[in-house]
């Protein structure tokens, strides 16, 4: 008999565990139909409500139901990859417990993976129901991806995903503190099989992330899949050195044969500010890397467990 674990990060999420428990029951038929051994794992990042309580009370009225609960808020990140790393299915399943992840899709899924993939990823291809000024620095954010990265990473991806255990290993196996996960399962390779559907709203509670944050999870997915930014940095001070070098010629030349010496403070003002942003916007640029590796160098661990049941 193969198992099936499906992983499900929960942060104050109280209202919606036990609801998609349900709506995930629906598939059990198919499951036991298929021979698979099913076991869910919900992660508690932290969660500050009762998600605790009702993953507890799932787990009493079924065993299969397990729970493994952080210290602290770690991140969905970190809450993905406790779950890869706890879980010991055949095959492994990430899902939003908010169910803009339909279980539904399961089935689908695994038939694919029964095909010979190694995953069946999902992608939304719409963005209903999110903020206009959010999708449209999503899609800016994907199409820069394209540009500077060569790690595949699709846009409108979603987390959700099935995958089999080999490729689960092979995300385990990259132990980067900074995560993205979108690039890793790029990065890692193997034969993916892509899933669309129209995007589907939270059935309850409010979205874990703003505007500021998903900023700071783009950044991290530069930086954590391409080195580009340091070229563009390199290449600034190039171009601006053969400007300087073209404006001392064409300083010297007018002086020796117009006699006309620069004047004015203007141009000079102009070009110091500018000069010195772009100065400041490389070391930024310098200094994001720096940090990054900073924290890679830490060796710190990706979460801590406080309870497991
Ligand atoms: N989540 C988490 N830790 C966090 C933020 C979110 O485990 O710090 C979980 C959350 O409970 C949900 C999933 O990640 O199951 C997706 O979160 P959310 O629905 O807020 O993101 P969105 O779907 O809006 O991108
Ligand atoms: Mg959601």
């Amino acid at each position: 008999m193969s198992k099936l674990s499906v992983i499900v990060p929960c942060y104050n999420e109280e209202e919606n565990v036990a609801y998609f428990y349900d709506e995930l029951m629906k598939q059990d038929a198919f499951f036991r139909d298929q021979g698979l051994e099913l076991e869910i794992l919900y992660i508690n990042d932290g969660s500050r409500d009762g998600t605790v309580a009702e993953v507890k009370k799932l787990h009493e009225k079924d065993e299969r139901v397990h729970l493994v609960s952080f210290s602290r808020n770690f991140g969905k990140e970190a809450a993905m990859y406790a779950g890869l790393e706890q879980a010991d299915g055949d095959y492994v399943a990430i899902m939003d417990v908010d169910l803009q992840d339909p279980p539904a899709l399961l089935p689908e899924m695994y038939r694919y993976i029964k095909e010979g993939y190694d995953s069946v990823a999902t992608r939304r291809v719409t963005r209903k129901g999110e903020p206009p000024v959010r999708s449209f620095f999503a899609r800016k954010f994907y199409w820069l991806m394209r540009k500077i990265s060569r790690t595949e990473i699709m846009d409108g991806a979603r987390d959700y995903r099935l995958m089999t255990r080999q490729m689960a290993e092979a995300v385990l196996s990259m132990q980067e503190y900074n995560r993205f996960t979108k690039g890793i399962y790029g990065w890692v390779g193997f034969e993916t099989k892509w899933l669309e559907y129209e995007n589907i709203e939270r059935v309850k509670g409010e979205t874990k992330w703003n505007f500021w944050k998903l900023f700071l999870y783009s950044l991290e997915g530069i930086t954590a899949f391409s080195t580009m930014p340091l070229m563009f940095a390199s290449f600034m001070g190039v171009l601006f050195c053969v400007l300087a070098f073209a404006l001392i010629i064409f300083t010297i030349v007018r002086k020796l044969i117009f006699g006309d010496p620069v004047s004015g403070w203007p141009s000079l003002v102009c070009i110091i500010s500018l000069v010195s942003g772009v100065q400041l916007f490389c070391l930024g640029i310098v200094g994001q890397y720096l940090a990054k590796t900073y924290m890679e160098v830490k060796k710190r661990p990706i979460f801590i467990i406080k309870e497991r049941i």
